[in-house]
């Protein structure tokens, strides 16, 4: 079969690619691998790379295949109707399948689009070939099965971005490249549960380390890998894995420095273990520190505290590990003072780069229900979704022009006053960091 791959992509708008937001969408890596291995021809449209939607159009128009397949995250979800429609004008016998976060999460209103021929939900390694061999007799609803061994997976097709992708550290070199290591994550907080649950179970599934590690091998024989991220929600979950992984990456001789995902109260637990992965060439941390009040944190039951999020900045800190810190603004409930506290706890912790984001609530996630039952979801369109630092009109209640202005004081006098400027000009630039809904550690 002939296969269209199209990720919109587009919480950056177009022609964001060459301007450093090419992450690597992992779900479309896998189903390439997959479908190549399934003898499918497959065809790639990254819609980050085009100057617009006449460009989009055309290159739909161009491309011969029988069956799209769309991933689609929810800020994606207005993008990825307007492809289908697209498709289905260029002709009506052309399949469209919607597959990734959204229609996983939100299954019934990606039903409602009659475009979409097929909602292929959850993953998609172990049932996907199977459904491909038998097109026309398929339920319009299909659920993956989960993989359960992930060494049995293939590698992720790197052939779709064969440069790698933009360091998000700004010392990491280039080529540098984000793998996944685990699917799943154990902790509870409010904005992203029971969202990641419902994708990937209530159980958290790792790749072996030496899995792991012939990835990273053959992404520096192949690719010239210099620098790597381990993009998983919380790579430092079960130590001794990560302790095996240290000491394997050391003795195979994979000297390249990386980064992490990892949790305050993690890190203020086992110190040592922050020092073996610096031993083994972590460079850069990624804490969700989220606010400076404990009875904020308590609300997103991000099971941290204020002190661990200082006492963990100061351990990474002191063993020479950078910080990259996530925090938000505009919670339902939150106060001026709380907003003021958080401000106070980022400018302790000085971290070497600053993602501040508006809570926006995720669609799937415990405070997404909270707000929609309060009734105070204010977002009428996917774009709504957005998290970057300009974003407004999330949910009611909140005063976004003081969450703005604490946006700029948490990045101190500099940044802090570059991004006034930009704001009052009106020109900020899409900066969220985090394409992935719902993830803020
Ligand atoms: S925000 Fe991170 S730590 Fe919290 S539940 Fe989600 S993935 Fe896990």
């Amino acid at each position: 079969m002939r296969i269209f791959l199209i990720y919109p992509g587009l919480v950056e708008g177009f022609d964001s690619y060459r301007k450093g937001h090419d992450w690597f969408n992992h779900g479309v890596g896998i189903i390439s691998s997959i479908l190549k291995r399934e003898g499918h021809s497959v065809e790639y449209l990254d819609c980050r790379r085009m100057k617009g939607w006449s460009e989009v159009d055309k290159t739909i128009d161009v491309t011969p295949f029988d069956l799209a397949m769309i991933s689609v995250a929810t800020v994606d979800f207005d993008p990825a109707k307007r492809i289908a429609r697209k498709i289905k004008q260029k002709d009506r016998s052309l399949k469209v399948m919607v597959g990734g976060p959204h229609p996983t999460l939100m299954t019934e209103e990606t039903a409602t689009v009659a475009d979409f021929d097929y909602i292929f939900t959850h993953e998609s390694e172990v049932t996907l070939p199977s459904v491909l061999k038998n097109l026309s007799d398929t339920p319009r609803v299909i659920k993956g099965a989960m993989p359960k061994v992930l060494d049995e997976l293939l590698f992720v097709d790197r052939s779709l971005a064969p440069e790698g992708e933009t360091p998000w550290f700004h010392d990491l070199a280039k080529p540098y490249f984000a793998i996944t290591a685990s699917r799943g994550c154990l902790y509870q907080c409010t904005f992203c549960q029971p969202a990641e649950r419902a994708v990937f179970g209530n159980t958290v599934r790792k790749r072996s380390v030496d899995n792991i590690l012939d990835e990273l091998t053959a992404l520096a024989d192949h690719y010239g890998m210099r620098s790597f991220m381990i993009h998983d929600d919380c790579f430092t979950q079960y130590y001794p894995w990560v302790e095996e992984f240290c000491k394997k990456k050391q003795r195979r001789g994979l000297t390249q420095p990386f980064a992490c995902q990892s949790r305050a109260d993690i890190i203020c637990r086992r110190p040592d273990l922050m020092q073996r992965l610096y031993d083994a060439g972590l460079r850069w941390v990624l804490i969700g520190f989220e606010s400076g009040s404990d009875r904020v944190l308590a609300f997103l039951k991000k099971n941290t505290t204020v002190s661990q999020n200082l006492e963990a900045a100061h351990i990474c800190k002191r063993i020479g590990i950078k910080i990259f810190a996530n925090y938000m603004f505009g919670l339902p409930t939150e106060t001026k003072e709380e907003m003021s506290a958080t401000v106070k706890m980022i400018r302790a912790i000085k971290p070497e780069h600053c993602s501040p984001s508006v809570f926006t609530p995720a669609p799937g996630s415990e405070l997404y229900e909270y707000c929609r039952d309060s009734g105070l979801i204010l977002i009428t369109s996917s774009e709504g979704y957005r998290r970057s630092s300009d974003s407004t009109g999330k949910i009611k209640g909140v005063d976004y022009r003081y969450v703005q202005s604490m946006i700029c004081r948490s990045l101190g006098p500099v940044r802090g006053m570059y991004l006034r400027l930009l704001l009052l000009k009106g020109r900020m630039t899409r900066g969220s960091r985090r394409p992935v809904q719902g993830h803020s550690d």
